[in-house]
């Protein structure tokens, strides 16, 4: 069966399912093509369980430092609840209400494996079998957005001892009593958290330090965070050797030598295209790459892109700009006006797009790691913007200069960084570490995208207290403009 439709969009992840949205709203005809479930892993197995996971045990720590509600908190955290709060959260892995909105909105869904299979064209494996196959032929756009998998590196025996993923970690239903995490990243910070909130004993194994493209003091506090929580932390080592054995226990042999015993192994060391079978050899392009694309989201070396006739673009995980959410999400949106101005023959100046999409995808990507304590960033870090050519200075001052941050709770810790570029005045890079600080970002975000002289920042005034005083604190620190001119 051939069936011609103006745009197809491989995968129905948060990024396919807002690219369907943008271009349907303009008024074309799209398909979205799903071998799981619609919301993709963000919704089932990744942002969302994992915050939701989160949560209850930030709640009871926030909770026992406030004197008052410290002595109400009587009993420890009930891991069977935050479990079902998990399951209301990803629906019980049913995506009935993400189709129904699809549906709703006028977007087409079509369930089975989808595969590029030439130009302009898509297979879709409904069943498995031939027999269903459906072919989409796309009159204007095929958009990639079926994202990434986990790596599961090459260590002896570590892919036959049936390793977590942060799927089996994300959907957990009875946490191990011992858990062994390799990786230092976001997602082994943070699953490391809610373990070691739930009472498991965690041993995170790092090559590095924690979290290393932040600023440095982030994974110094993730660190002390992660040990004041119960977990062992250690950094500079690898595994060489991973074994289950009869009775199920995982034995991690490391390269100093020394083994650590667990119940479960959770992979964190990264990420995978997935772009494996999606028929990118149809298309003159490499099985399981990453797709490069420019900043407007263009698949480059595509066969019949000749002559400016762009057909295929790759939004979210899948183009390797910024492995997030909402990164994709806005890659989402830029890429799906493109195409409804292309299709609708209306003039996109491209270099335009492509300023605003290398702001958004490179110069102000912010990040929230929900791990103990919260570390947010967003723009670069001073070592990056060094490396990248800008004359930079800082400011840097403890969260608790702002005295919202004291009330907020007691013995608070925290730390706040602002690079300046010193030529423009301007701030490229902010960072915060502490509880409760991820709502402090994204006025840092407006002022990097804004590009904000700093001098006008001092006007930008917080309200007492809050912890966003800590601003007024880090322009103290940097220095009236006065005396610096
Ligand atoms: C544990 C964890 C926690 C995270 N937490 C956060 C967070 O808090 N905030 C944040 O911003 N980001 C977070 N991320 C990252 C976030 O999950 C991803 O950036 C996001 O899911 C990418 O969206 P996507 O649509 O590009 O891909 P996906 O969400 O992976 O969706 C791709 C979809 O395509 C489908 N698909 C793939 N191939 C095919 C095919 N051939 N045919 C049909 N369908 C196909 C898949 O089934 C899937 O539904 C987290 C990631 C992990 C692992």
């Amino acid at each position: 069966m051939q069936r011609e439709v103006d745009v197809v969009i491989l995968g129905a992840g948060p990024v396919g399912e807002n690219i369907a949205d943008r271009v349907r709203a303009a008024g074309l005809e799209v398909v979205v093509v799903e071998h799981e479930l619609v919301g993709g892993e963000c919704s089932y197995w990744a942002c969302v369980p994992s915050k939701v996971l989160l949560r209850s045990a930030a709640a009871l720590r926030a909770a026992k430092r406030v004197p008052g509600a410290a002595e109400a908190v009587t009993g420890d955290l009930d891991v069977e609840a935050v479990l079902r709060r998990r399951d209301y959260w990803v629906s019980d892995w049913s995506d009935d209400g993400a189709a129904g909105w699809l549906a709703d909105a006028g977007i087409g869904l079509e369930r089975g494996h989808g595969r590029l299979d030439g130009v302009r064209r898509v297979v879709v494996s409904r069943d498995g079998d031939g027999d269903g196959d459906v072919t989409l032929v796309a009159r204007h756009a095929v958009i990639v957005a079926t994202g990434s998998d986990p790596v599961i590196p090459p260590i002896p025996g570590l892919a036959e001892a049936s390793p977590w993923t942060s799927r089996e970690a994300t959907s957990v239903e009875r946490p191990p009593a011992r858990l062994a995490i390799l990786g230092g990243g976001v997602v082994a910070c943070e699953m490391a958290t809610v373990f070691a909130g739930f009472g498991t004993e965690v041993v995170v194994l790092a090559r590095s330090g924690l979290l290393g493209g932040m600023e440095p003091f982030v994974g110094d506090a993730v660190t002390a965070g992660l040990r004041g929580l119960g977990a062992t932390v250690r950094t500079g080592v690898q595994a060489t050797l991973v074994e289950r054995t009869a009775d199920g226990e995982i034995v991690l042999t490391l390269d100093d030598g020394s083994t650590v015993v667990a119940d479960e192994v959770l992979v964190a060391t990264g990420r995978k295209p997935r772009t494996d079978a999606i028929g990118l050899e149809r298309v003159g392009l490499e099985p399981g790459s990453w797709l490069r694309v420019d900043d407007g989201l263009q698949v480059q070396g595509a066969d019949g892109d000749d002559g400016g006739a762009a057909w295929l673009y790759a939004a979210g995980d899948v183009n390797h700009r910024a492995l997030l959410t909402h990164q994709g999400k806005y890659q989402g949106r830029a890429v799906g006006d493109l195409v409804a101005a292309r299709a609708a023959g209306r003039p996109v100046d491209l270099g335009e797009w492509g300023v605003h999409a290398a702001t958004a995808d490179h110069a102000a990507v912010p990040q929230v790691v929900f791990a103990e304590p919260e570390a947010v960033a967003v723009g670069l870090t001073e070592a990056a913007a060094t490396k990248a050519g800008h004359a930079v200075r800082t400011a840097e001052v403890a969260m608790t200069s702002a005295s919202g941050a004291g009330i907020l709770a007691d013995g608070y810790e925290g730390r706040a960084k602002l690079v300046i570029d010193d030529e423009r005045g301007t701030v490229i890079g902010a960072t915060f570490t502490g509880q409760d600080v991820a709502e402090l970002l994204h006025a840092a975000t407006v002022a990097i995208v804004g590009e904000v002289p700093v001098e006008r920042l001092w006007h930008a005034v917080p309200s007492f207290p809050t912890m966003s005083e800590v601003w007024l604190r880090l322009l103290e620190a940097d220095g009236r403009p006065e005396a610096r001119a």
